[in-house]
């Protein structure tokens, strides 16, 4: 098996990514975000995801709209609940074992999130989905991902996208805007580059824990990814 440069990854991906105009979550794009995984995984990396629920449901939003923001965030986190077990499905079908962790207890169909376990499911080679975000409200998935990293002691934050990196400027509004390859957390937070929210930026930063913002949607830059290719922007 060829070595890979990152053995145990943290996959954040935004609820929003598994939708389109029609699907809330679409089959055709949890399939394909499978099947990259599969690639990782079948590489030897040790894969952990969490997966957001903004397709679904946020507390901030529908704060707006009048709902009681921390009942609005509980149901943001169950949400994510609803996504990672339609992520679990697709795994499954690839043929993955597969556990589901979350930080709200929904014993009936998820484990509760233990550290000790969660490490140890993937030394096992199991894919660990983190559900419910921290189990907080006023928390995103982002913070999830950057916690659970910690916790699990990832090599790194994986954060798909459907850009290929951090831009100088929005590349779908801006076509002279370029991708930075590399940043380092200062870097990042002088040009006021909007990555990860607050919290969950500073957690990496703290615990020197790189983060690389990627294309999730061009097949094979994960794989590649993880192998050490220049794809997407490292922050460090
Ligand atoms: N959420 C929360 N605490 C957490 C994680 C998530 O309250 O630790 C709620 C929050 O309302 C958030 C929603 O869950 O808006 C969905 O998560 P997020 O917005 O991060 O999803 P994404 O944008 O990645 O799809």
């Amino acid at each position: 098996m060829q070595e890979t440069k990152y053995k145990r990854i943290l996959l954040k991906l935004s609820g929003e990514a598994l939708s389109t105009k029609d699907e809330v979550i679409d089959p055709v794009i949890l399939g394909q975000y499978a099947a990259e995984i599969k690639k990782v995984h079948d590489l030897g990396v040790e894969v952990a995801i969490v997966i957001g629920g903004g397709n679904i449901f946020r507390g901030a939003s529908a704060a707006k709209a009048g709902i009681d923001r921390v009942q609005g965030d509980y149901m943001g986190m169950l949400a994510t609940v609803i996504n990672g077990m339609a992520v679990q499905a697709a795994l499954e079908k690839q043929g993955l074992y597969t556990r589901m962790m979350t930080a709200l207890k929904v014993e009936a169909v998820c484990e509760p999130f233990i550290r000790r376990r969660a490490i140890r499911h993937l030394e096992k080679g199991r894919i660990v989905i983190f559900g419910a975000g921290t189990g907080n409200p006023y928390f995103t998935t982002d913070s999830t991902a950057s916690l659970r990293a910690i916790e699990v002691e990832a090599d790194v934050v994986l954060k798909g996208t459907r850009v290929d990196g951090v831009y100088t400027a929005d590349p779908e509004k801006d076509p002279t805007a370029t991708r930075f390859t590399q940043l380092s957390f200062s870097d990042a937070i002088q040009k006021g580059l909007k990555i990860m929210d607050t919290t969950a930026f500073t957690l990496c930063q703290e615990n020197n824990l790189p983060i690389i913002v990627f294309d999730m949607n061009k097949p094979g830059n994960l794989a590649d990814l993880v192998s050490g290719a220049d794809v997407g922007t490292l922050i460090s």
